[in-house]
């Protein structure tokens, strides 16, 4: 038989859709009379249908899951009208293979007449596209931004529940998030809150410059900050607060955010205040009555000492070290109120620290006539400051060697230089002070708790003004001990000069200039 051109090239269109049938991506499926019988499918198809057999079976028998999904009534109406049936994302259960579970797949698909030479719909033809993995990957991120968005109401309803105020700010120190407590506070709403710095908002300059500055030393530092501050809203609520700016971390290691947080401390704040004024006004009310009690004591000894009544005068001077004790409370307790206050005052001058180490070591060796105190003196230096205030630190770091030391024990005392620096020690080798309390003995009111210290009177004030007074004199004080070992306490302040047996020597200056 003769092929001419026209049938060879009908031939070569054949094979090129056959080719295109076979390869395609699409799905493609030739379903042909009344009962939508396959004739051909492709590939692709077979995947979708899980490699069953069904060339030559009715939709119903090759595929009876379909039934009851609306698909078969789909074909009829195509087949009878012509219309042809364009589908979205249209769910189908399909078998992964014959007999197997249903599972779920998408599809975008048409559904078109096949008509014969003579116009007539002799079949259907369906192809289309599985689109289930597209189709679930935007439905599970629509998912999680439906999550995301509620999480967010959920934190924000929370966050609006409670008294605190709680922020964010982007690397820039700009507001990203505010809780509704703040906004209140600050009269303005989320959307006048969100892209603006603290200088865009009610804050007084110093104020914001210092928030704005904290930010930005988080972000570089990667370090949580706390502070606290007094302020007054545009309203006129005065309050004080405190607030901790925290680094939240991004996936690169590098502070993505600044987290904040603020509590009103204002009650807190106000009842310390009247602690110290209460404690200011009984310290010094105290003080008058004692110093007149102590001078007639005195006055009394004198007179009974005259008159030969030496048994009286014994106990007037048990009296008379009483109200010395006395008078040293109250003296702690004015102290602290200065501290607080801001008044605590020196009157500077150099002087040879080593001479009121000696002054000091032989006081305290007056009255504690059960512990030998040993000072040796190697440094020679000269430093600047309150003699008197440097005498009461020493004082009080060897009464407190004596008091928590036990009787017929020594305490040693050294000065020593090192560079531009004068460290003074006061060893003891009594009932120590254990690894978790002693970076506390510093604080005020604190009394470390130990075995024998239950009957050791004290106010837990001492190294709270010793350490006030170091710093105040540009050094450090600190304490190097274990619990039933003794204590080793050190201050060390700057020298301003070195005195040698025969010739003087200037130090460098020293570091940190003096008040
Ligand atoms: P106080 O002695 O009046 O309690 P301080 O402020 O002088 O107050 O001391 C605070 C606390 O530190 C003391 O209560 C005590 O627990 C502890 N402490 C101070 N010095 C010594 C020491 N040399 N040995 C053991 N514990 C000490």
């Amino acid at each position: 038989m003769q092929i001419d051109s026209d049938d060879q090239a009908m031939l070569d269109e054949a094979s090129a859709l056959t080719e295109v049938f076979e390869k395609a991506p699409a799905f493609m499926a030739v379903l042909g009379g009344p009962d939508h019988v396959f004739e051909m499918a492709n590939p692709a198809y077979y995947q979708l249908i899980g490699q069953r057999d069904i060339i030559g079976k009715p939709v119903l028998a090759a595929l009876p899951e379909v039934a009851g999904q609306g698909y078969i009534e789909l074909l009829d109406a195509v087949l009878h009208t012509g219309v042809p049936f364009v589908g979205t994302e249209m769910k189908v259960l399909l078998q992964e293979s014959a007999g197997a579970a249903e599972v779920v797949r998408y599809v975008n698909f048409v559904y078109q007449a096949r008509r014969n030479r003579q116009g007539e719909i002799v079949g259907v033809f369906a192809h289309g596209i599985d689109v289930t993995d597209l189709v679930i990957a935007r439905r599970t991120s629509e998912e999680q931004a439906q999550q995301l968005k509620r999480q967010a109401q959920m934190f924000d309803s929370l966050l609006t529940n409670i008294t605190d105020f709680v922020y964010a700010f982007d690397r820039e120190g700009r507001f990203i998030y505010s809780n509704r407590p703040l906004l209140d506070l600050l009269g303005i709403s989320l959307e006048q809150i969100v892209g603006k710095t603290f200088h865009d908002l009610p804050y007084p300059d110093d104020l914001a410059t210092t928030l704005h500055a904290y930010i930005q030393r988080v972000v570089e530092q990667k370090q949580q900050i706390v502070d606290e501050t007094p302020y007054t809203s545009p309203t006129g609520v005065m309050g004080y607060y405190e607030y901790i700016f925290s680094p939240v971390l991004g996936d690169d290691g590098e502070v993505a955010l600044v987290a904040g947080s603020t509590r009103n401390i204002t009650e807190r704040v106000l009842q310390a205040q009247q602690k110290d004024e209460f404690l200011a006004v009984v310290s010094h009310e105290l003080k008058t009555p004692v110093t007149s009690i102590k001078a007639y004591v005195q006055v009394l000894q004198r007179r009974l000492a005259r008159e030969g009544n030496a048994s009286v005068v014994t106990h007037l001077s048990k009296v008379d070290a009483q109200i010395n004790k006395l008078t040293a409370l109250i003296g702690d307790l004015l102290d602290v109120t200065k501290i607080k206050s801001g008044k605590l005052q020196f009157h500077e001058s150099d002087f040879a620290l080593d001479e009121q180490v000696a002054e000091s070591v032989e006081e305290v060796q007056r009255t504690a006539e059960h512990h030998t105190i040993v000072f040796e003196r190697t440094s020679n230096a000269t430093v600047h400051g309150d003699r008197d205030r440097i005498g009461q630190v020493l004082v009080n770091l060897l009464t407190n060697a004596v008091k928590y030391s036990a009787r017929e024990t020594t305490v040693l005392v050294k000065t020593t230089t090192s560079g531009a620096t004068v460290t003074v020690s006061v060893q003891d080798s009594g009932v120590g002070i254990s690894a978790d309390q002693a970076p506390h003995v510093f604080e005020q009111f604190y009394r470390a708790v130990n075995d024998q210290k239950g009957a050791i009177a004290g106010l837990g004030l001492g190294l709270y003004i010793a350490a006030e007074i170091i710093q105040r004199h540009s050094g450090t004080i600190w304490v190097e001990s274990a619990e039933g070992r003794g204590s080793t306490f050190f201050f060390a302040l700057p020298v301003v000069a070195l005195q040698r047996a025969s010739q003087q020597r200037i130090a460098p200056p020293a570091e940190g200039a003096h008040e």
